[in-house]
């Protein structure tokens, strides 16, 4: 799934190519995805425009034409890239085509993501209700030890709670918390101050080590035969159950919270 570390590449990737271009057409050929795609108010809206800014909040990207926004999410397999007419491919749902030829190209297989028009992002009902950005200035330990106070929710689903801070995803928010050395299941509000500090700094360090990972495969948005963007990752907890810590040689466990497997090292991460 693309995670807040793939989104800003592929901003990043697409952006150079079509900033400041004018639109000449928009092509969908399946508007269903999560929310039907308003076709002819895209058009419309999109038609002879220019894009004034690309911009990323949480996992969703925003095209700025006119003051108003085209939001865009990659859903679970969603991916965009520059395109040329002749390389179309199945999947290959919605082309924003400009006046030089260029091809912003959206494939999306499994249809979760979304291409929705809003003339106030911040008001979107997808966007209103998100927390700080993890990369932002708000973000911090202290934020997250005020916002958990009282809170029981294991301190995974906390952090991965987009209404808390966007874009921590399953991956991520186990990296985090072994690098800071708190078991995922521990309540939210029983963390200690010090260690929603260490917490912050490793979130923060894992994205930015991702979207330095990420920039390596830049050139892949360029009419690339694979999927662009999507990048392995050095993972220490992530997927290496039943596998040797590398700081104690414990064994990786791995638990269920809330519907996901949770990976964790019993001797490096204590539960408050
Ligand atoms: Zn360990």
């Amino acid at each position: 799934m693309p995670e807040l570390p793939e989104v800003e590449t592929t901003l990043r990737g697409i952006e150079p190519h079509i900033l400041g271009k004018i639109i000449s057409s928009v092509i969908v050929r399946q508007p269903s995805l999560r929310w039907p795609v308003p076709v002819s108010l895209i058009k419309k809206k999109l038609q002879n425009k220019k894009i004034d800014n690309v911009s990323r909040r949480g996992k969703y990207l925003i095209l700025t034409i006119s003051n108003e926004s085209l939001i865009i999410h990659l859903g679970m397999s969603g991916s965009l890239r520059i395109s040329q007419k002749e390389d179309l491919k199945k999947h290959d749902h919605i082309d924003i085509c400009f006046q030089d030829g260029t091809i912003l190209r959206y494939c999306d297989p499994r249809r979760f993501g979304c291409f929705l028009w809003s003339e106030d992002p911040d008001s979107h009902f997808l966007l209103k209700d998100l927390g700080p950005e993890p990369l932002g200035n708000s973000f911090s330990g202290e934020y997250l030890f005020n916002s958990s106070r009282k809170r029981k929710t294991p301190v995974k689903n906390f952090i991965m709670n987009s209404k808390i801070v966007v874009g921590v995803g399953n991956i991520y928010a186990s990296e985090a918390l072994y690098a800071s050395g708190i078991k995922p299941s521990s309540p939210a509000g029983r963390i200690p101050k010090r260690k929603y500090e260490k917490l912050a700094i490793e979130i923060v360090n894992i994205l930015r080590q991702s979207i330095r990972d990420g920039g390596t495969t830049l050139r892949d948005f360029v009419g690339g035969n694979n999927q662009p963007g999507y990048f392995k990752q050095n993972l220490k907890v992530y997927g290496r159950e039943g596998k040797e810590c590398h700081k104690c040689m414990s064994v990786i466990k791995s638990q269920r919270i809330g519907q996901r497997a949770s990976a964790f090292c019993p001797t490096c991460q204590t539960r408050f």
